[in-house]
């Protein structure tokens, strides 16, 4: 069996050094497609040959990317077009974005202004999911986002065959992710928020045949580990993203142990696999869209996030839920009351714990978890 903590260190250093694993797969001769986040049909991109790797931004102040993107743009996208303009993500074949919410639409516009050396291919899901036309519009977005990613990287479609068989895998993954999450909670001697994180970050940077290898041997070394009981308070994160360690650092400071998550970068990835019915591979893509629930950028008729969340950190154990909001995402922006909301009804506490890439300051957050330790 592996060792539970060289594969922990694999995978942070994966986590930890992104661009590594950019020239790593370049220098193998292959080719890579970079991916903005969320809930874009990455098994289209494996299919055609290609690593799809996630455009998460990181911690830099922009300097350039306000010429195409306003300072109101959301923090993560002001970043990517940062490192896209500075150079940083040289080497990808083309970048695939959906466009989920309002930044999107600017920010591809500014990416092809900004970033004209890496072609872009664009898709667009339904918001309204319950008109009858709604399924058909995706498989045709799918169909076409397929044909513009041969166009602009002068390669073939993938076949059905291949496309079946990246649903098969991406369905693996994301269940091997899902128990992970489960059995971290068992662990949490080990799988600190900085490693919980490490891990789940690492699954967007790398193919996903190569992950999924890594994660079997890690959730068999943590079935095999002694179970550990935590003393702390817990905690479920909701959000797009919780980076960087230094914030995560301050929950292990603070004995504040994460025990499930919601997060556009873990596990709202994850949690809803592919169906298996469809007439192809393609109306089954189509059809996942159409079974996610309790996310900001997938609009639902009533609420659900908000008691998503209580479920959650109530079956984990966990006395609040912390919402790390990306600053000036808007549509994170419009849930987060509603969430307070529900959680607060369900006797729990809700952290509203802000994320802004360009700047290095957590003060904010960490006196909010202190007075979490101290209160909840
Ligand atoms: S969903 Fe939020 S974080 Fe993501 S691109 Fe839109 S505004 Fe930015």
């Amino acid at each position: 069996m592996a060792d539970l903590k060289v594969v922990l260190n694999e995978l942070a250093e994966v986590a930890a050094h992104p661009r590594r694993q950019l020239d790593k797969y370049l220098a193998e001769g292959r080719k890579v497609v970079g991916c903005f986040p969320i809930y874009l049909p990455e098994e289209i991109i494996h299919a055609a040959g290609f690593v799809p790797m996630g455009m998460w931004g990181g911690q830099i102040t922009p300097t350039v990317a306000g010429k195409y993107n306003p300072i109101f743009t959301c923090s993560i996208m002001r970043s990517c077009l940062e490192f896209g303009m500075t150079g940083v993500y040289k080497g990808l074949s083309a970048v695939a974005m959906p466009i989920l919410c309002d930044t999107f639409r600017g920010m591809s516009a500014g990416w092809r202004q900004g970033v004209p050396d890496i072609p872009i291919a664009t898709m667009i899901q339904p918001q309204n999911r319950e008109d009858s036309d709604a399924k058909e519009f995706l498989y045709d977005e799918y169909k076409e986002f397929m044909k513009k990613l041969a166009e602009i990287t002068g390669t073939e479609e993938p076949s059905e065959e291949a496309l079946t068989a990246a649903i098969e895998l991406y369905n693996a993954h994301s269940e091997a992710m899902m128990d992970f999450t489960r059995l971290a909670n068992d662990h949490l001697d080990v799988i600190t928020p900085v490693v919980r994180h490490a891990v789940m970050k690492s699954a967007t940077l790398m193919a996903k045949d190569e992950h999924l290898a890594k994660m079997k041997e890690l959730n068999a070394a943590l079935a095999a580990a002694p179970k550990y009981v935590f003393k702390g308070k817990k905690v479920v994160l909701s959000g797009i993203t919780a980076e960087p360690d230094e914030f995560l650092n301050m929950f292990t400071e603070n004995g504040i142990a994460v025990v499930g998550d919601d997060l556009a970068q873990e596990s709202r990835l994850y949690r809803t696999l592919i169906p298996a019915e469809g007439k192809d591979a393609l109306d089954r893509l189509a059809g996942q869209w159409f079974l996610r629930h309790g996310c900001s950028v997938v609009h639902e008729t009533s609420f659900t996030r908000g008691k998503m969340l209580a479920d959650m950190a109530k079956a984990a154990g966990a006395e609040g839920v912390g919402v790390c909001l990306m600053r000036f995402c808007d549509v994170e922006e419009y849930d987060y009351p509603f969430i307070a909301r529900d959680v607060e009804a369900a006797g729990l506490r809700c952290l509203l714990l802000e994320i802004d890439q360009s700047t290095q300051n957590n003060e904010q957050s960490r006196t909010k978890l202190q007075s979490f330790a101290e209160m909840a």
